[in-house]
């Protein structure tokens, strides 16, 4: 069973929208991240934190629906 890579955005805790960063930024634990969009800063950790909840819960529903795939097949329904 092949499972697809998960696509985790960063997404700002006051707007909702993609965090930018700029090329080559390398952010780590305790810092700030500037939304483009609203100007907030953003505690990198609550983002990391959201961002691995958000792909933590997509790879299950991923891999939920491809075992049900699987079954499927195995069953011939
Ligand atoms: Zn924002």
């Amino acid at each position: 069973m092949k499972v697809d890579p998960v696509q985790v955005a960063l997404t700002c805790l006051f707007c909702g929208c993609n965090l930018q960063a700029p090329e080559n930024a390398q952010y780590s634990s305790g810092d700030l991240i500037k939304c483009q969009g609203c100007g907030e800063h953003n505690d990198y950790d609550s983002v990391v934190e959201v961002a691995k909840e958000m792909g933590i819960a997509q790879l299950a529903g991923d891999i939920e629906k491809q075992l049900a795939a699987e079954i499927r097949k195995i069953f011939g329904k």
